[in-house]
């Protein structure tokens, strides 16, 4: 079996263009400019590339956005006010914190300050716990759009055994909850989690979040499965991998998200998404 790939890549241009373009455009209609702005402390180089890809995409959407850069040493009061103003300014419609943080600022403070109506990482208590009840709210973007680009593969979540392998907060856990709100049967694999190989041949749907390369391989999964790999590493030797062997996973599974190219455009298309529901939601 040659697997079905799953670009997130073609999927959120493709979405882009039928989606987020005609809201942005029904928007301008109303006098109503869409902002997202990022706030970015220190130099971390990934950091800026994310936000390189973030600012691209919002470009190509449409929407205004503001990169605001902070030293290092800013304090974490310093950062919360800044936070506080943003929550403040009606020309905002969604702001985001660019994590990794400096070791003195305390990310879940920041993340606390940040108002629910313009949480477009979707990270605040508020957000997570409607994402929980399966309320309406911005949700956290990767989990978002993974599910997306699932759906978008034409696979179906009711009654099918969605396997997780990772319990992380941006990720794991979230993108189980979203999973289980669409009536899959949802099993949550971790570090502590014991044969877990029983659990990974049993999945319909597997989504790997592990955070390390190429943990999983083709030999462990069922033929026909559909899986998706969050993870993204770079070897010693400069390639792109994820959680999953790619090669060998390939044969196995029906459908296949690559690295780079599957998740990574997905959360980013996610984050855009959620700046336009925010200033819809704004607008009304
Ligand atoms: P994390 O380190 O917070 O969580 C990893 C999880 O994997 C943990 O819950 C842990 O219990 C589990 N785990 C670790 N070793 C295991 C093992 N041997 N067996 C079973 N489970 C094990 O990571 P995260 O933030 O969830 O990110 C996971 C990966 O996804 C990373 O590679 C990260 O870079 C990537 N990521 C990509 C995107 C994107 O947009 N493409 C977004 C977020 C994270």
């Amino acid at each position: 079996m040659t697997a079905q790939i799953i670009s997130g890549k073609e999927i959120a241009e493709r979405l882009l263009e039928a989606e987020l373009q005609p809201r942005v455009e029904s928007l301008n209609n109303k006098n109503v400019q869409p902002k997202l702005v990022i706030v970015l402390v220190g130099e971390n180089p990934a950091s800026k590339s994310y936000i390189r890809q973030k600012e691209k995409f919002a470009d190509k959407a449409g929407i205004l956005h503001e990169t605001l850069t902070y030293p290092d040493t800013i304090t974490e009061i310093e950062l919360l006010n800044i936070i506080d103003d943003l929550n403040n300014d009606t020309t905002v419609h969604g702001f985001m914190v660019q994590a990794p943080l400096p070791d003195h600022i305390s990310m879940s403070k920041v993340v606390d300050a940040i108002s629910p109506i313009k949480d477009a990482d979707g990270f605040t208590p508020e957000s997570v716990g409607n994402l929980f009840l399966g309320e309406d709210s911005l949700q956290c973007c990767t989990p978002k759009g993974i599910i997306r680009m699932i759906k978008e593969s034409g696979a179906e979540f009711s009654g099918q055994h969605v396997v997780v392998i990772g319990r992380s907060n941006i990720v794991g856990k979230p993108v189980a909850i979203l999973a289980l709100n669409e009536s899959a049967t949802v099993t949550i694999c971790h570090s502590r989690t014991q044969n877990l190989n029983n659990y990974v041949a049993q999945a319909d749907i597997l989504i790997v979040a592990v955070g390390r390369p190429e943990f999983v391989h083709g030999d462990q999964i069922k033929e026909g499965t559909t899986v998706i790999d969050v993870g993204i590493h770079r070897t010693d030797e400069g390639k792109l991998v994820g959680d999953v062997h790619f090669e060998s996973a390939s044969k196995k599974a029906k459908a296949i998200s690559p690295v780079p190219g599957g998740v990574g455009p997905m959360t980013v298309f996610s984050l855009i998404e959620n700046t336009i529901e925010a200033a819809e939601r704004a607008s009304i």
